[in-house]
């Protein structure tokens, strides 16, 4: 079994603007994202991104737009040697019916688990919101609350045991 840190994107891995970020010059990776994830890297993490995208269910924008900003960061990202194993994110949105993958709910973190034979225990959830940490509690695994749009790195830093070189 594996050891996994999930991810939640907005805030986290690029600036929450507070609204839908759907645009590639909205799209603004934060700066020590590759740092704390090089870190997570050298400690045996694998590493998942775990997104809500009501947006889309809102109609807001599309499948595609949001394809192309992963894109975009899973390319980034690897210029710095890390690979994000996977971008799970929910497309519905309440206004429109209710389903069980939106963060607070646990199916995301829950298909994670199951598809790389995740050990929760030894895993971490990062978000800047309650729901992010209630969906990994659900599924078992421990969260870390950050300061949306503050550092990564600090966040990682708190998981026990980490070595730092
Ligand atoms: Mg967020
Ligand atoms: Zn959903």
């Amino acid at each position: 079994m594996k050891k996994a840190v999930l991810l939640d994107r907005d805030g986290v891995i690029n600036r929450e603007i507070d609204a839908y970020i759907f645009r590639r010059r909205e799209f603004e990776i934060l700066p020590d994202v590759p740092a704390a994830l090089t870190l997570l890297k050298k400690n045996g993490f694998m590493l998942i991104i775990i997104s809500n995208q009501g947006g889309i269910g809102k109609g807001l924008y599309k499948i595609p737009d949001v394809e192309k900003l992963h894109k975009y960061l899973i390319s980034y990202l690897k210029d710095s040697g890390i690979t994000i194993r996977e971008i799970y994110y929910c497309v519905h949105h309440p206004e429109n019916g209710n389903c069980i993958c939106r963060k607070p709910d646990s199916l995301m973190v829950e298909k994670a688990i199951a598809r790389f034979n995740i050990n929760a225990e030894e895993s971490w959830f990062i978000g800047d919101k309650e729901r992010d940490i209630l969906a990994g509690e659900k599924a078992g695994v421990k969260g870390i609350l950050m300061t949306q749009n503050t550092s990564l790195l600090n966040a990682v830093k708190k998981i026990p045991g980490l070595k730092l070189k």
